[in-house]
């Protein structure tokens, strides 16, 4: 049930109040907001002034949320994806085949016989960014191992939630295909960092110093990927 408590600030903090077997008063924000766990002995009057002591923390984890989120694809014509870090408008035509996606700056355009089939919009348009994916990490990943002066096994498109790119002892990258919606100084940061493992198989200060020698700015685009990840995980 949601409840609505008042701040002395005039300020209303919304929140879904449960009883639990419990002792003490729990506060989590989910993706629909405040919930409250209580134990089942408390007044609503002690329950408000818990609440309200943890204001700061309730508004700032809101605001966070908040910003995180991103508005789910619908695969319809005319929405945004993302290549290279550059907004393209997603076009869908109707077509008694089902046409090869061409992708001309600022748009990619899909036909098919069924284009309110946001399944088979999304099939397409995800098979079109994998096999553009290979062939861009493929040329990043010859050029960075050139300079670095050590070759990588294989290049494998995943497909992982979090992670965006692994490298193991047989030399084997693997990294996310959403990372083609990126700018190209995060992919090649990824791409960086992957084939440092090829000569130090850890995170140790050796390690990063192979990854500032090939990409001199790592820490910034380690900070915008991670900014970036909700967006990316749109698709
Ligand atoms: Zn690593």
């Amino acid at each position: 049930m949601t409840h609505v408590l008042t701040l002395n600030s005039g300020e209303q903090l919304h929140y879904q109040l449960a009883h639990r077997q419990r002792r003490s008063v729990g506060l989590k924000i989910t993706a629909t907001g405040l919930v409250v766990h209580a134990p089942k002995r408390i007044s609503q009057a002690e329950l408000e002034g818990i609440i309200a002591q943890k204001a700061d923390w309730v508004r700032k984890k809101l605001a966070a949320m908040l910003a995180n989120q991103v508005p789910a694809m619908r695969w319809q014509h005319g929405e945004a994806l993302l290549f290279l870090g550059q907004n393209m408008t997603l076009a869908i035509a109707h077509d008694l085949q089902s046409k090869a996606v061409v992708h001309e700056p600022g748009f990619l355009f899909v036909a098919l016989p069924q284009p309110q089939d946001a399944k088979l919009v999304a099939r397409k348009v995800i098979l079109w960014y994998k096999k553009q994916a290979l062939q861009d990490f493929t040329r990043r990943l010859e050029i960075f191992s050139s300079k670095l002066g050590a070759n990588f096994a294989s290049l494998t498109l995943s497909n992982a939630g979090s992670r965006w790119g692994s490298c193991n002892s047989r030399k084997e990258i693997r990294l996310n295909w959403r990372l083609l919606q990126a700018p190209p100084h995060i992919i090649n940061y990824v791409v960086c960092h992957e084939l440092a493992h090829l000569k130090e198989m850890n995170h140790s200060a050796k390690f990063w110093a192979i990854v500032a020698s090939l990409c001199p700015d790592y820490k910034m685009a380690e900070k915008e990927l991670k900014s970036l990840s909700a967006t990316l995980h749109r698709i």
